[in-house]
């Protein structure tokens, strides 16, 4: 799962009264003995943590290519190989050849990296930018929905200043996407630089703390074909920045609202604040270092047996690679960020979910497909490279299953489908719990976004019906979620001294089994309903059910 860190600090010690604990059915004891096997694997110290482009990771997926090869299946990457090799570009400013200066009316004066940030460029050595800046408001552009807030304003060749977030009261989704979408909606405006500032819940960050400097000094990395696309296309972008609270409040001297006056109709209901031309240009000057290399996405198949259906495609994916070692180890402290449920948990719940169709004896009727990812960590980079590169027909894929960070440490019996409300996968989820006994329930902790920070969301971008499954609040869930979130989540203490529970890791492979095999098995493909927004964005022209 890749979650902005920032997001998660806010979350406040769970306390919850003690209830009696549903009776949970136990699994078959071999299936959470495999389940156990391939996670004592993939989250030993021996794979160093599995980052994306490492030894480890390749350890990783030669492990997985060798189970789906025992389990039959076919492989399904570049050229009958198991493996899709995503080729990738990590990009740092050049120390000392970065430099913004700034003009209000006068002259140009430099502007320090505590002020603003820039990110490297993945496709441009050199950048030399003079722009003048406009405030866009939210920076959201959507017919669909009726707010344009370019409406009116010439930004091309210009830095867009925007606010981070969305109007309030939009469906939870929505709101993700749209926060999600705010580079492509300044790219298609013209405009050559974006800088977000922080919406409402940043507000409070004071000027000159490490986000502005860290936003440099890390690097940028994404997938980079052959043809020199990058996936981190930012059309006429060029350059994204970030601003201090105290650099974004003289961005706004002499305009005609003051950055705490937009902040403050933002945070009304539902409210939109209008852009306006600012005063200040920019000068940037910078350089960027590439190094290029690679990394591989596992792909196997499980070919259907119906002639009509054989050729669509259910995929089943699960991202194998995480963060690798720990930076700067304190001497003597654990220095493997092992990934046991981020997300060695995922990929080996895929692994017995790939098991439960070979062992049902009969073949699903469409073709299915498996694949453990890499670079999620990294920007959702592995599964957005196959969504752009896919090694079957892209129209053939018909609907996805993402099973990422499953919290496989008490008896689940509830989980939330993200992205499942959009079309009828929903009901797939809800026959498919009813089966196991688990409920479905809607998101809890929608001021997470987590619906736009998995896998499964760069094929909703291509307009496939994709879902990604959370254990849920129920049962004990809501405190082991507040507590992996706030203290355990990307750190070295997601390792198997967790006290991980084998029945529930079991029961979830169960249970994206027969969410995939009922999708596998329908005579209908999965549907998007009739106006929803996501089908209806990304898949205009395709048939539609009635909720
Ligand atoms: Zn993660």
């Amino acid at each position: 799962m890749s979650f902005s860190r920032s997001l998660l600090l806010p979350f406040a010690a769970a306390s919850l009264a003690a209830a009696p604990a549903p009776q949970v059915a136990p699994a078959d004891p071999a299936a959470a003995a495999r389940v156990r096997g391939h996670i004592e694997f993939l989250a030993d110290d021996l794979l160093e943590g599995r980052g994306t482009g490492t030894r480890g990771h390749e350890i990783a997926a030669s492990y997985v290519a060798s189970q789906f090869r025992a389990l039959g299946l076919q492989p399904a990457g570049d050229n009958g190989s198991w493996y899709q090799w995503v080729p990738l570009r990590r990009a740092r400013l050049v120390e000392g050849k970065s430099n913004i200066a700034m003009a209000t009316g006068g002259a140009f004066a430099p502007v320090s990296e505590f002020e603003l940030g820039l990110r490297p460029s993945l496709t441009e050595a050199r950048r030399e930018i003079e722009a003048g800046m406009v405030f866009v408001g939210h920076g959201i552009s959507d017919d669909r929905l009726g707010i344009n807030d370019y409406a009116g304003l010439d930004v091309r060749g210009k830095i867009v200043v925007l606010l981070g977030g969305a109007p309030s009261g939009l469906p939870t989704e929505i709101a993700a996407h749209l926060g999600a979408d705010k580079l492509r909606a300044a790219a298609a405006h013209g405009a050559v630089g974006m800088l977000e500032i922080g919406g409402r819940r940043n507000s409070d960050r004071p000027a000159g703390s490490p986000p502005v400097s860290l936003y440099s000094k890390r690097p940028a990395i994404d997938w980079i074909d052959k043809a020199g696309r990058s996936g981190d296309n930012m059309g006429s972008v060029r350059v994204t920045l970030s601003a201090s609270r105290a650099m974004a409040e003289r961005l706004f001297e002499g305009a005609p609202k003051s950055l705490d006056a937009v902040r403050a109709e933002a945070a009304a209901k539902g409210g939109r604040p209008r852009g306006f031309a600012l005063r200040p240009r920019l000068r940037i000057q910078s350089e960027s270092a590439w190094e290029d290399f690679r990394s591989p996405e596992v792909v196997a198949k499980l070919p259907g047996s119906d002639p009509r259906l054989a050729a669509e495609h259910i995929v089943l994916m699960g991202h194998l690679d995480h963060l690798g070692p720990v930076a700067n180890p304190k001497p003597g402290a654990d220095a493997v960020n092992n990934g046991a449920l981020d997300n060695a948990a995922g990929v080996a719940t895929m692994l017995e979910a790939a098991r439960a169709f070979v062992a049902s004896g009969k073949p699903p009727r469409r073709s299915v497909m498996f694949i453990a990812n890499t670079g999620e960590e990294l920007g959702l980079l592995g599964a957005d490279y196959f969504a752009a590169h896919p090694t079957v027909p892209a129209a053939s894929i018909v609907g996805l299953v993402d099973l990422d960070m499953p919290l496989l440490l008490y008896p689940f019996t509830d989980v939330i489908a993200f992205g499942a409300e959009h079309s009828t996968v929903a009901k797939a989820v809800a026959d498919a719990g009813r089966s196991m006994g688990v409920a479905v329930s809607p998101d809890p902790m929608p001021e997470e976004s987590i619906f736009v920070r998995s896998d499964h969301y760069r094929f909703v971008t291509r307009g496939i019906p994709a879902i990604l499954l959370m254990t849920g609040f129920a049962n004990g869930g809501e405190a082991q979620w507040k507590h992996f979130l706030g203290k355990v989540y990307h750190t070295p203490g997601d390792d198997l001294g967790q006290k991980i529970d084998w029945n529930a890791a079991a029961r979830y492979g169960e249970l994206n089994y027969r969410i995939s095999r009922t999708l596998a098995d329908a005579d209908q493909r999965p549907l998007w309903y009739r106006g929803d927004y996501f089908g209806d964005r990304f898949a205009p022209t395709a048939p539609r059910a009635t909720p």
